[in-house]
């Protein structure tokens, strides 16, 4: 037991001492705080191990604790992620089709390095057998004996140790496998005390408002929520590279508002996603587990017609309540492969989609929401079709780090295109049915977090917030209103390229969405409204600057 602890504390955590070995290089004892971290390590894994030596609990749970501590080093190697709840809610709700995106020969390599010795010796013989009141001293022994060698360690070290855990948060979310049993036993934790909660009900009072009263055409908003695009490869926020040709053209001709200064919840799906539909600020727990309902609840309640469409992974809980479909299981030719579609098949047969719903609701009014795959990971290369990838040559490879960083930049900036093509197709759709006089149009799009790509040797999303670099928060959005749109609610498109240019955050979602369908409830504040400045103008309407009526 003690010798896997070994093999664990060494093996198993090659980057938290690379990690630790580089920060300590300049203190003068780097070794005695490498060997103290190292003895505090080794004694509270064998303190757990030995709390799990029972006949037939030990080699399995062992092996499982083995693996992920070898899964573990590669993603922290790869991609210098580290393990902490959210990031392990994360791991939980994916699917088959990421795992997929993420195996490669360098993981199975890893794998057999780390874990295969320690699996060798786990399985070699059986554990002896004891008596089970004897088992239970034994382990209780051993559990004390490894807890006093932590203490020990910990203060014969202290010094050194705590002002390097407190400088570098970071680092106990990479002592494999204890930052997963701690973030597991985090989950299980918050799903327990969740579980017997019901859900709070939210905006009971939601009425819809003025502007519905004999209209003409319902109001039809799409909102797109994106996926992993951060703002600094966004063209419209002056990014060297041209990566939104046609949105540019939009807000050139069509009033399309560009917002460049977005700040997401979370810095990751799990996160996010829940937290942009919240009532629920972050500052006041929106970027928790959410303990009520959300925008789509009230929205539904309100008596409008709501639709999820998704062409990820799933809406994270947020659509369990209104009418929700996934773009895959109506595969469109061309656009989808092997259970994975690219966005733009979430616009095939979308007005079927529409006529399906409730025709009473619909008559009021609908919104839709659109979740992409946009510009998921770390497969960049996947997320466009060749015909409409403008930035060649680009990385193919799962394994970031080993292409050159302009290659990996061309295959993110070609999902960034992409991305601007799918919203472009959207507004174009929406712009018909404007025109058409069948609904006063409208669309919102925020991506749900950014990306690192090799800054700092960061790659991907997922770093706990507090100490996520800008370019995994910093995120784009845009918003475009059909002129019919824009008179309903008395919007002043001036106004609201002013109000675009500063500070926002998906803090505003959740208010600004029931402030473009008109929905009136006491939880929504005007002052989170992003449009609320510039609506409701008397006279306001000849402001439209889209010809499309
Ligand atoms: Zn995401």
């Amino acid at each position: 037991m003690w010798l896997v602890a070994l093999w664990l504390t060494v093996v198993g955590n090659l980057p938290l001492w690379q990690r630790v070995a580089s920060l300590t290089a300049d203190s003068g004892h780097q070794l005695p705080q490498l060997l103290g971290l190292g003895v505090l390590v080794l004694a509270l894994i064998a303190a757990l191990l030995s709390l799990l030596n029972w006949p037939r609990v030990f080699r399995p749970v062992a092996t499982l604790l083995v693996l992920v501590a070898a899964a573990n080093s590669y993603f922290m190697w790869q991609y210098r992620v580290v393990i902490d709840p959210s990031m392990m809610a994360n791991v939980a709700n994916t699917d088959p089709r990421e795992v997929r995106d993420l195996l490669s020969w360098p993981l199975l390599v890893t794998l057999a390095g780390v874990a295969g010795p320690a699996l060798w010796w786990i399985w070699r013989r059986a554990p002896g057998w004891h008596p089970p009141l004897r088992q239970v001293g034994r382990n209780l022994a051993g559990a004390l004996l490894a807890l006093a060698v932590a203490a020990a360690a910990l203060m014969a070290g202290y010094q050194g140790i705590a002002s390097l855990m407190r400088g570098h948060k970071e680092l106990r979310y990479m002592i494999n496998p204890l930052n997963s049993v701690y973030a597991s036993a985090a989950l299980a934790v918050n799903a327990g005390t969740h579980a017997v909660t019901t859900l709070e009900p939210v905006g009971t009072d939601a009425k819809l408002g003025a502007s519905y009263a004999a209209q003409a055409r319902p109001p039809l908003v799409v909102f797109v929520v994106g996926e992993t695009a951060r703002a600094q490869n966004w063209g419209l926020n002056g990014y060297a590279r041209q990566t939104t040709p046609s949105l540019a053209q939009w807000q050139a001709n069509d009033g399309l508002v560009n917002f460049p200064n977005v700040t997401s919840c979370g810095t990751n799906t799990q996160v996010s996603v829940p937290c942009i539909f919240s009532p629920l600020s972050r500052d006041e727990g929106g970027n928790e587990t959410p303990r009520s309902e959300n925008l789509l609840d009230v929205l539904q309640r309100a008596g409008l017609a709501v639709l999820w469409l998704d062409n990820q992974s799933g809406c994270k809980g947020v659509c369990d309540r209104v009418p929700h479909a996934q773009a895959s299981e109506q595969p469109v030719a061309g656009l989808c492969d092997g259970g994975e579609c690219l966005d733009e098949a979430m616009l095939s047969g979308l007005d079927a989609r529409i006529a399906a719903l409730d025709p009473e609701r619909r008559a009021r009014g609908v919104v839709l929401v659109m979740h992409q795959m946009g510009s998921h990971g770390p497969a960049y290369h996947k997320r466009a079709p060749e015909s409409k990838k403008p930035f060649q040559p680009e990385c193919r490879s799962v394994t970031l780090s080993e292409c050159p960083a302009d290659q990996l930049l061309n295959a993110y900036d070609n999902s960034i295109t992409y991305t601007d093509h799918f919203l472009s197709e959207t507004l174009g759709w929406l712009k018909q049915h404007a025109a058409a006089g069948r609904f006063d149009t409208g669309l919102v799009y925020v991506s749900d977090h950014g990306e690192s790509l090799g800054e700092n040797g960061l790659f991907l999303h997922g770093v706990p917030y507090a100490l996520a670099p800008v370019q995994q928060k910093h995120v784009p959005m845009v918003s475009w209103l059909s002129g019919g749109l824009q008179k309903r609610l008395g919007v002043d498109a001036g106004c609201l390229r002013e109000r675009a240019a500063k500070p926002a955050s998906h803090d505003n979602m959740f208010h600004s969405v029931l402030g473009l369908m008109d929905v009136t409830t006491s939880v929504r504040q005007p002052a989170l409204d992003l449009f609320a400045p510039c609506a409701g103008g008397a006279g306001a309407a000849p402001v439209s600057a889209s010809p499309a009526g």
